[in-house]
């Protein structure tokens, strides 16, 4: 089932999120909603608080971009979509890679944002098996995006101050639902 994705500055963005206790009908339902619904949004990942939900759970599906990259990059790409529960990143690399960057939840933003270029990562799989993990380029990128959501940070957070001022007179749009996008969100952000 297509879930509608919560936007702009809906607080469940902003909520603490909670530890996700082990396996569960719920939890596979929840995963293959979120699947469907980064699809159908063309998303590259999406987090819980995205859909309501306070868990500390994301998925990266990077599978479609696969066809673009050639056979050097396709190694170390994950090959399906990746399920990352209850996740600690335990190391930053020392480089850093400043990279344009969009969300699901702020429509029609797009910014450049600083990050490291490497990670180390440590989450359960959908079947609880734990994995740790080192991740670069575009995969450390998405991964770290989607790490803030669970920690209730943007990536507009991430900006300079000048840009954000900027960027004001939009999220305040984004806020009252003055938005438009080809994929579903939630509707009482519509009607605020
Ligand atoms: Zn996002």
């Amino acid at each position: 089932m297509v879930l509608p994705i919560r936007v702009f500055d809906d607080p469940v963005l902003r909520a603490v999120t909670h530890r996700v206790p082990g396996p569960s009908e719920e939890l596979d339902r929840l995963i293959a909603d979120m699947t469907e619904t980064v699809r159908h949004a063309g998303g590259i990942g999406l987090a819980a608080p995205q859909v309501g939900r306070s868990e500390r759970l994301f998925l990266v599906d990077l599978t479609f971009m696969m066809e673009e990259l050639d056979e050097e990059a396709q190694a170390g790409f994950p090959l399906q979509p990746m399920v990352f529960i209850n996740p600690m990143i335990l190391w930053e690399g020392p480089e850093e890679l400043d990279f344009e960057e969009g969300c699901l939840s702020i429509p029609g933003v797009r910014e450049n944002v600083i990050r490291p270029e490497r990670i180390r990562i440590s989450y359960h799989d959908q079947a609880f098996t734990k994995h740790t993990i080192e991740a670069g380029d575009m995969l450390a990128r998405v991964i770290q995006h989607e790490y803030d959501h669970v920690e209730g940070i943007l990536f507009i957070d991430r900006i300079s101050p000048l840009r954000r001022t900027m960027l004001r007179r939009r999220l305040r749009e984004i806020a009252r639902g003055v938005v438009e996008t080809d994929y579903l969100i939630a509707a009482h952000q519509r009607a605020a």
